[in-house]
């Protein structure tokens, strides 16, 4: 006999999957200090993500931020694993207290692009970290490497543009060590402000990037 699941069996597979997107009204649980900069992972504009409704990875239109997972898992960094239990219930994010996996309709409803919480929301429009962020984003915008990857061989040899794009790689790194170094921000707070590190972030774009020749100019 088959049941029909109606309510959230503890099972945990959701959270163990990934955090959840973050929403306009989720910026209130930040305020109330549920979570902070340190916990999200900024998605950037252009970054490869998994289309759930089309099946395939597609280019982000427009930026997505994510409670971050554990350690080298997607895994959402609230998760309890031994009480299969949300660490934040009580103060969960949107996406958490709609989905329900036996019918997602409701969730499908809520993820508009025009809902997102950005790092806008999160950062005072005239301060210098504001500026920073779109300083970095001026120069370590995906879009940028994305053009490079399509560059025609015809236009711009293979090895200069692969130098170009390495080149473009080193110096996200280099503005991650240096506001590191001048502010003492924590290491994951990075994540939220500058997304993740665009050697990482480009993956998916070329099998080039997963190469050792790739990776030995960032991974020691
Ligand atoms: S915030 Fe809580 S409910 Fe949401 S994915 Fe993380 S552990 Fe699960």
């Amino acid at each position: 006999m088959s049941v029909t699941k109606r309510s959230c069996l503890r099972c945990g597979t959701c959270c163990r999957k990934g955090g959840p997107g973050l929403h306009g009204e989720d910026a209130g649980l930040i305020e109330q200090g549920v979570f902070s900069s340190k916990d999200i992972v900024c998605f950037r504009k252009g970054e490869l993500a998994y289309n759930q409704a089309k099946g395939r990875l597609e280019p982000l239109s427009c930026e997505l931020l994510k409670l971050q997972g554990k350690k080298g898992t997607w895994e959402c960094l609230f998760y309890d694993p031994g009480s299969k239990g949300c660490r934040i219930y009580a103060g969960r994010p949107l996406e958490c207290r709609t989905l329900m996996c036996w019918d997602t309709r409701p969730l499908e409803k809520i993820m508009t692009d025009d809902d997102r919480l950005q790092r806008r929301d999160l950062v005072p429009q005239n301060s210098g970290l504001a500026a920073l962020m779109a300083d970095h984003e001026a120069h370590c915008a995906l879009e940028r490497v994305a053009r490079l990857v399509g560059t025609n061989q015809d236009v711009m040899e293979e090895r200069d543009r692969r130098a170009k794009i390495i080149d473009i790689c080193l110096y996200d790194l280099h503005f991650r060590e240096a506001f590191r170094e001048k502010t003492g921000v924590a290491d994951a707070a990075l994540y939220c402000y500058f997304g993740r590190p665009l050697f990482r972030a480009v993956r998916g774009y070329d099998p080039w990037f997963e190469s050792e020749d790739f990776l030995r100019y960032f991974v020691k």
